[in-house]
């Protein structure tokens, strides 16, 4: 197939299409997903969280969707396109009208991209939409994540299941998985279920508790690639030291004697946090385990407190101190204060950076940031792509925007007088894939047998 979606731009020096073919030519490892098994979407079986339709509709659920609201899509309409009840037509008609006034977003771009890579299509309209909707299906056979992700150009994926604390995947040559500890942190009565669904166990003392932890690292820790929490949605990321006598006796206030949960008050609900999340950043330094936490803006929409949000990168100091042997990556560069996540990155030894889902965000922010970051941290500190999607297919067009910044941001560091070059060649492999590849040593990497990279010997 040709390459449709070549990187070039107005004025490009031969330089800048060198450096391009090179960031062309090299595979990315993406360190950050949510896929679902390619099961389910083969058989179609639907979830409303993760699986809310089967049709073109589903490449919006991340996250077009969002644009589409925050441009004026009544919330009502929004429901009606992701539901499996409508015809394409009707589908089309509801979001037309908003589709022209996100089409330049980085969420609408990685979609555009999408639509050509895939389906040889240049825009979604009132003519290409039936001939989208139909090779929406054809895509969909057995394989499809494979001869996606390698028209991509992406060795393979990191996935953090919605679905499983810890997924056990079909396909473990081609997707990592991490333990999401969020379920095992929260103590919400939705992870109590998610707990007791998976292992059987419904723990009524802290001890207990601990013990299913512990049973998730012991059984999964040894092929888990990281693990991951997205708990900033939710409260802030100050935790503070919490003694296990004061969780255990908040743990007992939560739950009476008939084994119901009861909602704790803020303060106390925050303690036990602490305390468990803390217990989870040791088991994670003692299975190796790097620590990927959810910094900056927040998915959704009309929720986000940007006071808690803003405060990411001062909170997360403390973690960052109390545990200098855990290895912590702060996903989605912060943004929008990602300027912070530099100064972090550059004074915490145990401190990394994560682009993934920030390059559709803000493709430009992006640009600035990695050549900022370049100049003052370490380049073995940054892994510059993850696509943050449930769906496959947006992964494709998410790759080519991240490909189009990092080709641009080194590009101009060179035309700046920056960096030369002769030291572009290894820095792309390092930022790419070789950091990846070193820092996320775990035994599924290591049977892949996958870990050689030029940037090894620089
Ligand atoms: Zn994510």
């Amino acid at each position: 197939m040709e390459n449709r979606t070549a990187i070039a731009w107005e004025g490009m020096t031969r330089v800048d299409q060198q450096i391009a073919q090179w960031v062309e030519e090299t595979p990315f490892v993406d360190t950050h997903e949510h896929l679902i098994e390619e099961s389910q979407r083969l058989a179609g079986a639907f979830d409303a969280r993760t699986l809310p339709c089967n049709d073109w509709a589903y490449l919006f659920r991340s996250y077009a969707a969002e644009d589409l609201i925050v441009s004026g899509l009544p919330a009502a309409d929004l429901r009606k396109f992701l539901s499996p009840g409508l015809s394409g037509q009707e589908k089309y008609q509801l979001i037309s009208p908003y589709w022209d006034r996100i089409r330049n977003t980085g969420y609408a771009q990685a979609l555009r991209y999408t639509f050509y890579g895939l389906y040889g299509e240049r825009d979604l309209t009132a003519e290409s939409f039936p001939r989208i909707a139909e090779k929406y299906y054809e895509t969909v056979q057995p394989g499809f994540y494979q001869r996606i992700l390698k028209l991509a150009n992406i060795e393979g994926c990191h996935v953090n299941s919605l679905q499983r604390i810890f997924m056990v995947t079909e396909q473990p040559a081609l997707l990592d998985q991490d333990i999401s500890i969020l379920q095992l942190c929260r103590c919400s009565a939705a992870d109590f279920n998610r707990v007791e669904a998976e292992t059987g166990k419904r723990p009524e003392t802290l001890d207990e508790w601990l013990h299913v932890v512990d049973f998730y690292f012991s059984t999964f820790g040894p092929t888990a690639v990281a693990v991951k929490s997205q708990i900033a949605y939710s409260r802030a990321l100050d935790f503070s030291f919490v003694t296990k006598a004061q969780a255990s006796r908040l743990f007992l206030h939560q739950i009476d004697r008939a084994g119901h949960l009861h909602a704790l008050g803020p303060d106390d609900l925050k303690a036990l946090q602490d305390f468990l999340f803390r217990y989870c950043l040791g088991k994670a330094t003692e299975f190796g385990l790097p620590v990927k936490l959810h910094t900056g803006v927040l998915a959704g929409h009309g929720v986000m407190q940007l006071s808690r949000t803003r405060n990411n990168a001062a909170d997360v100091c403390r973690l960052l101190r109390d545990f200098p042997d855990t290895r912590f990556v702060l996903m989605h560069i912060g943004y929008p204060y990602e300027h912070e996540f530099i100064a972090l990155a550059k004074h915490y030894p145990n401190a990394a950076i994560d682009m993934c889902w920030a390059w559709i965000i803000n493709p430009v922010a992006c640009v600035r940031f990695l050549k900022e970051f370049l100049m003052a941290v370490p380049s073995n500190k940054i892994f510059t792509f993850g696509g943050d999607y449930v769906t496959v297919e947006p992964i494709y067009g998410h790759a080519v925007i991240a490909r189009r910044g990092i080709a641009q941001a080194i590009s101009q560091l060179v035309a700046e007088g920056w960096i030369s070059l002769e030291d572009t060649r290894y820095l792309i492999d390092r930022i790419m894939r070789g950091n990846a590849h070193s820092y996320y040593q775990n035994a599924a990497h290591k049977s892949r047998g996958s870990c050689q990279t030029l940037s090894a010997d620089r």
